[in-house]
């Protein structure tokens, strides 16, 4: 079959292409994928697309209209995701938009959708996630920090780890422990947590390739208003397991990937000598292109799918893994490449392409453990895709 896009599709893309052209700097993508951006700079451009996104309505876009959305198709979210990826555009709508408003949709209250929601879709609050522990990651149903209800307010005690963009955020959004007793998986609820209560505390944790982008969290006596618990005590982990219907392609790991592969045809084109002198890099960026292609129609069969009604689980599952290895292997490819200067770090005028596969190969290790790792996807599909015992 030959995938086509409708001509409708094809102009919401271009309208995505054209708002993105005019809101990110003309050599924004080529210094953001070597790393050319400092923080700051980096986060005032995401505060003003992420406004602009806001004013369109395109932040949540594909959020019931009711709450702020536009009930985007599945297939329109999946090209938003694609172009912002392919332009490595800073902002948008984050965790808030992909998990916390829809469990707010899903299990708040009036009073807690009224508060939080309109501020989500208007791009007025950061979210970050505090579910993973020292202890809890694959097996999250382990975590231990305890929150004691102690009259109208919980109390939080605990350790968070790997919390993406803590340092950033001023909302958290928080599985904690509220009976120790129950199994494990029974004594679980979720809360909405002010990043600036008194005795939280984050602390930064830098990655492999020198970056600050997760931290650890701590909670020391943090008091929050009961009326900070989302959905029915104890039930949180139901709740953190049910997500809503939204496009769930990974299409943003095909569209990186994409990128790479270019910047590394585009290199080799202008000197001749990367394949030249290695005959195994050419082939191997060949055997990279092809897999781009099987990954985009993974990727692009799964709003399809949801389109008809399924709901994907283990083809989400396919997608994830498929696409995070395939970012290693990219990464391993630019590296062989561009040969040793390839392994010369950005910053440096010996950088091959600013470093930026070095840079890659560094940061691309942790695709395979962020949301879920690649054994965890294996278990899915071998459990849901192919019916196998569990292991
Ligand atoms: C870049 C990045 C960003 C992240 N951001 C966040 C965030 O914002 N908020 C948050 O809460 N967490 C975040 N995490 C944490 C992430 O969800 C966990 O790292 C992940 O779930 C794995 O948990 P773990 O690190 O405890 O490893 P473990 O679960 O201890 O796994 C260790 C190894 O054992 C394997 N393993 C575990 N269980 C099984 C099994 N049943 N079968 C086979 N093999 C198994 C794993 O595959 C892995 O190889 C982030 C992680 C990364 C790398």
């Amino acid at each position: 079959m030959d995938f086509q896009f409708t001509d409708a599709e094809e102009q919401f893309r271009a309208e995505v292409q054209q708002f993105l052209a005019g809101q990110l700097p003309a050599d924004w993508a080529d210094r953001a994928f070597v790393g050319e951006v400092d923080e700051e700079e980096r986060e005032e451009l995401a505060k003003r697309v992420t406004k602009q996104l806001a004013q369109r309505e395109w932040l949540a876009m594909a959020w019931p209209k009711e709450y702020g959305g536009l009930d985007a198709t599945h297939m329109q979210q999946l090209i938003y995701n694609e172009e912002t990826a392919y332009t490595a555009m800073p902002g948008g709508g984050g965790m808030g938009v992909a998990w916390v408003g829809p469990a707010i949709m899903l299990y708040g209250t009036d009073e807690q959708k009224q508060r939080y929601l309109p501020r989500i879709t208007g791009g007025d609050d950061v979210w970050c996630t505090l579910y993973s522990e020292p202890g809890a990651g694959s097996d999250l149903a382990s975590l231990q920090t305890r929150a004691v209800r102690d009259g109208d307010e919980y109390v939080i005690n605990g350790q968070k780890i790997w919390t993406s963009g803590g340092h950033l955020a001023n909302m958290g959004w928080l599985a904690a422990r509220t009976d120790p007793d129950a199994p494990k998986h029974r004594g679980i609820s979720t809360f909405v947590v002010p990043m600036d209560a008194p005795g939280v505390t984050v602390r930064p944790l830098v990655n492999l390739a020198g970056e600050h982008n997760f931290n650890e969290v701590y909670f020391e006596d943090v008091r929050i208003s009961a009326e900070n618990l989302v959905g029915v005590e104890n039930r949180g982990w139901y709740q953190v397991a049910t997500a809503l219907d939204f496009e769930r392609s990974g299409v943003g790991s095909y569209a990186s990937g994409r990128r790479n592969i270019e910047r590394l045809v585009a290199a080799a084109r202008v000197d001749p000598t990367l394949v030249q002198r290695s005959p195994a890099a050419r082939y191997e960026l060949a055997d990279r292109w092809i897999e781009l292609q099987v990954g985009f129609n993974i990727a692009y069969r799964i709003p399809y799918l949801q389109s008809q009604g399924t709901i994907p689980n283990h083809e989400a599952s396919v997608s994830k893994l498929y696409g995070s290895e395939l970012s290693q292997r990219i990464a391993s490819t630019g590296m062989h490449l561009l040969g040793l200067d390839g392994q010369v770090v950005p910053g440096s005028p010996h950088a091959k392409l600013g470093g930026a596969f070095a840079r890659q190969y560094m940061e691309s290790v942790s695709s395979t453990i962020a949301a879920g790792t690649s054994e965890v996807q294996r278990n899915i599909i071998a459990q849901r895709g192919l019916g196998l015992p569990r292991g």
